[in-house]
């Protein structure tokens, strides 16, 4: 049976993208935050056997693609994940399914990663689904300056952060100082009888504050660093980094307000980092800390 080209768009807004055999589709599974049940995965091994060839990839983004379903099978396979809770979609111009790494139980791990994945996913993939932007918008959550997910190469990126303090009257000027050696960034130092850190060097990553045995250095800020703008593919920018330490709270109405300033501000195929670039970075994060986006939410999505 020939398949229209309206077809192959109306199925792939559904989650349902052309094989190369031009025969065929590749369904999506949306994962939420990247944790899929057992039940659910054996959901998905029958859905390959018996609609598909077989085979379940994993994409780069944390979704999963069964391919090798025919046209004709298209509504059965969505009928088939609903019954374990999973939905097909997570392509056009719009927010896409989010992206975070194992912080939530990873040993470096300085935010609940999986459970923010989860939120944004229910507030903003789920919330902003019917809603077309001027391009794609991809999210990631890092758990800690090790980038492993690289929150900075995506439209908007969150990254665990915890800024240590010394606290001089417990830090005991020991003959090695642990700290020292364990920073991985070099940037804490004995110097004067005491341990000193170099904020231009240190990354908030957190580690040293479970290595004094003293508990010299403790928490002066914990929360997430953002990144805006970032991409990577047929062309590359590195997210621009927000000046300060945000609460997820506030991270998140960040979040909204950098797909709400994207929906009014963004002009059709152009990335939100090139938004960034043609508008101004100040400008745009004044807009991002400051602005009334929020308060002007239904107006700016009433935008056709
Ligand atoms: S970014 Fe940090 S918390 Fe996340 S997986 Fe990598 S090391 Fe673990
Ligand atoms: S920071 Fe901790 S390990 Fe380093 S000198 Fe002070 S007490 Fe010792
Ligand atoms: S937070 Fe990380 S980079 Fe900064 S001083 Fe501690 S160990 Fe070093």
């Amino acid at each position: 049976m020939a398949i229209s080209a309206a077809d192959r768009k109306r199925v792939k807004s559904q989650g349902f993208l052309s094989n190369r055999d031009g025969e065929h589709f590749s369904v999506r599974i949306i994962t939420e935050n990247g944790v899929l049940s057992a039940s659910q995965l054996k959901n998905l091994s029958e859905v390959a056997e018996r609609f598909g060839n077989g085979n379940i990839s994993f994409t780069s983004r944390m979704t999963l693609e069964l391919p090798g379903i025919s046209f004709e099978n298209i509504e059965a396979v969505k009928e088939y994940v609903a019954k374990d809770g999973m939905v097909t979609g997570g392509t056009g111009a719009k927010v896409r399914p989010v992206v975070s790494c194992k912080g939530s139980v990873c040993t470096f791990g300085l935010l609940d990663t999986q459970a923010i994945a989860t939120q944004i996913h229910k507030r903003f993939f789920e919330g902003y689904g019917n809603v077309t932007l001027p391009h794609k918008f991809k999210i990631a959550v890092g758990g800690c300056p090790n980038n492993c997910v690289k929150p900075d190469l995506n439209d908007f990126g969150i990254t665990g952060q915890n800024r240590p303090v010394l606290n001089t009257e417990a830090c005991r000027g020991c003959k090695k100082c642990l700290v020292e050696s364990s920073c991985p960034m070099q940037a804490a130092h004995f110097e004067e009888g005491t341990c000193q850190i170099n904020r231009e060097l240190c990354n908030n990553c957190g580690i040293c504050q479970r290595k004094c045995p003293f508990g010299a250095i403790e928490t002066h800020t914990s929360g997430c660093r953002i990144y805006i703008g970032g991409r990577w593919g047929k062309q590359i920018r590195h997210g621009s980094m927000l000046k300060g330490i945000f609460s997820v709270e506030e991270a998140l109405d960040i979040l909204e307000k950098s797909i709400l300033l994207f929906k009014e501000k963004g002009q059709p195929h152009e990335r939100f980092g090139s938004m960034i670039d043609r508008i101004g970075l100040d400008k745009v994060e004044q807009e991002l800390l400051e602005g009334d986006l929020l308060q002007r939410k239904q107006q700016i999505l009433e935008k056709a």
